[in-house]
């Protein structure tokens, strides 16, 4: 057995970690989790630490499952791998396909699988595309994407994303638009939520106009925009989206990585606003984590021409539907299901999460307070009238970050908002226990930043 120290020297010698700057993290040295356990993950040092992100807003039934270990391991042993190529294919695919789609909008009924949410946007993309040629409309090849959206970080995902550090390092693929995001907290100023929610989704409109409607492919945005900074729409922006969607023609895409299996107390996070998108990319929560897994959930209107006009779909991964996979999703869903996880969500959990995350708004720091179902986020001001930020150089989010650890609690810093997406299965006295550690590590920033 290695210590801490041990590990972190071979971490920072041998391994390029995601997202990261690795000249600091030489320096500062990564934490090593070594266990997890419920909602609790545990470090080389034995500290027990509260998971407000599920993970990576993917763990939606925490960390013990055992119903979805054994799944993957009877299917390891059964058939640990063949692939769905041609017209080849095998009972676990098959099985979570009619599973997925018996819980996807009515509408939905076909799946195209992946591993990861980056390639289910890359897939969507393609889709698209093969879409309106095979309507023999292929001029229509502008994709409408939203400012700090996140699809993924492949070279056309991460171009589809609205995040300019990303597009620096190369993901710059054409025919991609980018519009403002319904961020009512820092670009809404003294309009009413609701008009600037109309407005705002108005910028779709009069994008598809300026670049003629039938130029347009298609508009994807995340129902609840989650790495961006969990950027809750006001109640107006979906409808008006939806009726822009329609009336133009062009394809709704809605991404459901970090929304999808229940976040926010309804299966997708569109449904929850009533769209109804033509696509949905999905991964992370359909195995709980446990296995790598994506896909494309596709509407009757592409379906049906994509399987009747005939022709190759040119497209897939040796591992589209890996039995493993695919069993973990099977027993994730399942125990969703079974459990009601995502009732108590939307009746119970759900509004006592908010209601308590919103307690947080009178702290001095807090901007404001905002969610839905188990995804939140707070705004660290300056100035709690006038909205006023730290500069930023000050990255008091960062601050807050590393407090909240020191804090036993995992929350995630978006610049100097701070995002919790806890697993659906805390309780309310776990709950209590995470706003008492938000509480506390906002206390600590305070000191840390006067
Ligand atoms: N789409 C959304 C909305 C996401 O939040 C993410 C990841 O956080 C992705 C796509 C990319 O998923 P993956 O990291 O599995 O490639």
């Amino acid at each position: 057995v290695r210590s801490t120290a041990q590990w972190q020297e071979l971490d920072a010698k041998h391994h390029l970690h995601p997202f990261t700057d690795f000249k600091d993290l030489a320096e500062k040295g990564s934490r090593i989790i070594v266990k997890a356990e419920g909602v609790y993950i545990y470090d080389s040092e034995g500290n027990q630490i509260l998971d407000g992100m599920a993970g990576l807003w993917c763990c939606n039934l925490g960390y013990d499952r055992k119903e979805i270990v054994d799944a993957v391991q009877q299917q390891l042993t059964e058939l640990p791998f063949y692939n769905n190529f041609f017209q080849c294919s095998h009972p676990p695919s098959i099985e979570l396909s009619r599973l997925i789609t018996e819980i996807a909008p009515e509408h939905m009924n076909n799946v195209f699988y992946t591993n990861s949410g980056s390639e289910a946007n890359d897939t969507v993309i393609r889709m698209i595309h093969r879409f309106w040629d095979l309507q023999e409309q292929p001029q229509r090849k502008t994709i409408i994407a939203r400012k700090n959206g996140y699809h993924g970080s492949t070279i056309a995902a991460g171009s589809l994303g609205g995040m300019n550090g990303m597009h620096k390092q190369y993901a710059t693929l054409p025919g991609i638009e980018h519009i403002d995001q319904p961020y009512w907290f820092g670009e809404g100023g003294d309009m009413d939520p609701a008009e600037f929610g109309v407005q705002v989704a108005r910028q779709l409109e009069a994008k598809i106009d300026e670049l003629g409607a039938d130029k347009v492919a298609a508009f994807i945005a995340e129902p609840i925009q989650g790495a961006g900074g969990v950027i809750v729409p006001p109640e107006t922006y979906w409808p008006e989206i939806s009726r822009i969607c329609k009336e133009k023609g062009i394809l709704l895409v809605c991404d459901e990585v970090i929304c999808g299996f229940g976040r926010t107390g309804e299966w997708f996070g569109s449904s929850y606003y009533g769209a109804e998108p033509d696509l949905m990319p999905f991964a992370k929560g359909v195995t709980n984590g446990y296995q790598p897994l994506g896909g494309v959930l596709v509407s009757d209107r592409v379906a049906d021409v994509l399987k009747s006009k005939g022709g190759e779909f040119t497209h897939g991964f040796t591992y589209s539907g890996h039995p493993a996979a695919c069993a973990a999703a099977i027993a994730t869903i399942k125990s969703l299901r079974e459990g009601k996880h995502i009732e108590r969500v939307r009746e119970e959990t759900g509004p006592y999460l908010q209601k308590r995350w919103a307690e947080l708004a009178e702290h001095p720091l807090v901007g404001e307070t905002r969610g839905v179902g188990f995804l939140a986020a707070l705004e660290l001001v300056k100035n709690k009238e006038t909205r006023e930020r730290f500069d930023d150089d000050c990255t008091a989010g960062a601050i807050c970050r590393d407090a909240c650890t020191e804090s036993g609690l995992v929350m995630r810093a978006v610049g100097d908002m701070m995002v919790v997406a806890p697993p659906l299965t805390m309780t309310k006295e776990q709950i209590d226990e995470l706003v008492e550690k938000a509480k506390k590590a906002l206390d600590i920033t305070l000191s840390k930043l006067t």
